[in-house]
């Protein structure tokens, strides 16, 4: 029996549900149940009511969420090292010393961040999201963290004053994207759509005819007419655009776009923490409690 084979009949066993990332590695999203974006994955994790064990193969942040949303699962992290620098950006006090510097403006976090940081925001935001969250706000202005890329995206969207925290938040693995790789590869393929996540700069966005979430490249994929298209965003997406569109061809538009961190979970890990239940991710009641709220608050209004 293959260790794929045996991780499916592992799940069955134990009625688990496997949640993948679109950044995982090709082999573990052909295992998964779903495949998807976090917030995608979150709703997922939501209307599994009868699955006992969550198995969410992606990094920290996305887990704890999980876990947040589903109190009464156990839900697992194949590997507990792998985590999202950009989520370490921001810390608890950052927050706070922020609000004290902008009394009454809401806190609108990415949900790449941690469950402590989320307990202080008023309303979480995937990058899917965040431009409809933050303008369904009644405020002109918010403090919006941690991806600077990002904020900027949202304000220039939305039109309100979107103030960074920190001022320097930035994804490592998008900001690798240039505009220079972009005009290269449009000078090569100039019939070619590109598309780009708003985690990259704003030069790469500029020379790009999309950008939107992993989930909204996806449909946009379907749904142009182009047969060839430049992607920048990390390489795992390319497994899912391929899948789901086999007559069209995508290019990354930089080679070197990996997130190591992502790419810790193998299947060899993703059946040694289903089968031992082990990297259980918890959250103290405190913390979940509040985080909850900004979540929940995000997953109404969007
Ligand atoms: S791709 Fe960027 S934002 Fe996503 S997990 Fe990796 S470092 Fe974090």
């Amino acid at each position: 029996m293959s260790l794929a084979e045996r991780i499916l009949k592992l799940k069955k066993e134990k009625n688990a549900v496997i949640l993948a990332h679109n950044y995982q590695r090709p082999e573990v999203q052909d295992i998964a149940d779903y495949v998807g974006d976090s917030i995608e994955l979150s709703r997922k994790a939501m209307d599994e009511k009868d699955a006992e064990i969550i198995v969410f193969s992606a990094v920290d942040f996305m887990a704890e969420s999980a876990a947040v949303l589903n109190p009464e699962k156990k839900v697992l992290l194949p590997t507990l090292g792998a985590r999202c620098p950009m989520a370490q950006m921001l810390t608890v006090e950052e927050i706070q010393h922020a609000k004290l510097r902008h009394k009454g403006i809401p806190t609108v976090l990415y949900v790449n961040t941690s469950a402590a940081a989320k307990a202080q925001c008023d309303v979480c935001c995937t990058s899917a999201n965040a431009v409809e969250i933050v303008s369904s706000l009644e405020e002109d202005s918010v403090l919006f963290g941690p991806d600077r890329n990002l904020a900027e995206y949202v304000q220039r969207k939305t039109g309100k004053t979107v103030i960074p925290i920190p001022d320097w938040g930035f994804c490592p693995t998008h900001v690798l994207f240039q505009p220079e790789d972009i005009t290269v590869l449009r000078g090569q393929h100039p019939k070619a759509a590109v598309m780009v996540h708003p985690e990259c700069t704003f030069e790469t966005q500029k020379v790009s005819d999309f950008v939107g979430s992993t989930s909204q490249m996806c449909r946009y994929a379907k749904e142009n007419a182009a047969d060839t298209f430049i992607v920048g965003t990390e390489e795992g997406i390319l497994h899912r655009l391929k899948k789901e569109n086999p007559s069209k061809r995508f290019l990354l538009a930089y080679e070197g776009a990996v997130c190591p961190n992502m790419k810790l979970n193998t299947l060899e890990r993703v059946y040694s923490s289903l089968r031992e239940e082990k990297n259980v991710v918890t959250v103290p009641r405190s913390v979940s409690e509040r985080a909850r709220k900004a979540l929940d608050r995000m997953l109404n209004l969007a």
